[in-house]
């Protein structure tokens, strides 16, 4: 063979393989049983929630596949033995919404009104033809609370921070929050500036979820945990602001923030990989949102 035909092969075959390797880590799902109403589904890409209730399953995020949300509603029904009855994407990212046509159309999809907005705006293309059936046709502004017989689902925003849309649930019987990518457990989190996200405010948007009652938490990316877990997350989220401030008021450049590496309270975060790639979300990444927001450097999109 000659040698470009053997390049092209092995080309090929690299491909290939990367493909399925792709489609085995997307079709593969964890379940962590918290108890008999409770499930976490961990896959590729992030965390759902799933609550049993009398009047049928509640899932919280769809991740960002179709195929996924197809298997996580048919993993969500096995679970409980219920259809679903609601759907609830946290905010518009495509790790938490691209999985919503994977559930029959007519379901029930709650999210915030700047989350729907977000989706329209800035993510419009994934939204054509049968996809649209799923958007979030459950909205409100600040809170929404859905009566399930022996469950109550709280819908909160709290406040901006990782965009200006998210929101977190409570699930009022079993005490647990499910707190969207407004934390990230362990791992640096992306920050949206553009979609109104907040270094700045998301202190402040964490003491409002921590006003409520709860005390295990589910984080968007990331273990199980509790309130310290969340509190130590808002330890991070609140050095970062006064390192974005500092910034600004000594009007530092992006390198001398980079350089001066002041970050103490994300010891034993880990960048998140999708599949194996890392995709840029670290300590770097973090400083310089922290930078860009007090310096103004950014440029809100919708
Ligand atoms: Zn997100």
């Amino acid at each position: 063979m000659k040698f470009w035909k053997k390049l092209i092969f092995a080309t090929l075959l690299l491909v290939a393989t990367f493909a399925i390797y792709l489609v085995l880590n997307i079709r593969s799902l964890s379940v962590e049983k918290i108890s008999d109403d409770l499930f976490v589904i961990r896959g590729i890409g992030g965390n759902t929630t799933i609550l049993k209730t009398d009047a049928g399953t509640v899932v919280v995020d769809s991740m960002t596949f179709r195929m996924q949300g197809t298997l996580l509603r048919e993993k969500a029904e096995e679970l409980t033995g219920r259809d679903v009855v609601l759907l609830i994407n946290t905010h518009y990212h495509l790790d938490h919404t691209h999985g919503n046509p994977g559930f029959k159309p007519g379901t029930q999809v709650a999210a915030t009104e700047r989350t729907l907005s977000h989706l329209k705006a800035l993510d419009a293309n994934s939204w054509q033809g049968d996809a649209a059936h799923l958007l979030p046709n459950e909205i409100f502004n600040d809170q929404r609370k859905f009566d399930f017989g022996n469950k109550t689902v709280t819908l909160i925003h709290p406040g901006a921070g990782h965009t200006d849309g998210d929101l977190v649930v409570v699930f009022e019987e079993d005490k647990t929050l499910v707190a969207g990518d407004l934390f990230f457990h362990k791992h640096y989190p992306n920050i949206d500036l553009e979609a109104g996200g907040s270094v700045q405010q998301w202190s402040a948007t964490l003491d409002n979820v921590l006003a409520l009652s709860f005390d295990r938490v589910i984080p968007g990316h990331g273990d199980t945990t509790d309130r310290a877990g969340l509190i130590a997350y808002q330890e991070f989220v609140a050095e970062l602001a006064e390192i974005g401030r500092r910034a600004a008021a000594n009007k530092l450049s992006l390198d001398d923030v980079l350089k001066t590496d002041q970050l103490e309270t994300d010891e034993g975060y880990e960048p998140i990989a999708f599949a194996g790639i890392p995709l840029g979300l670290d300590r770097e990444f973090v400083l310089r949102r922290a930078w860009e927001e007090s310096t103004g450097n950014f440029q809100i999109r919708n």
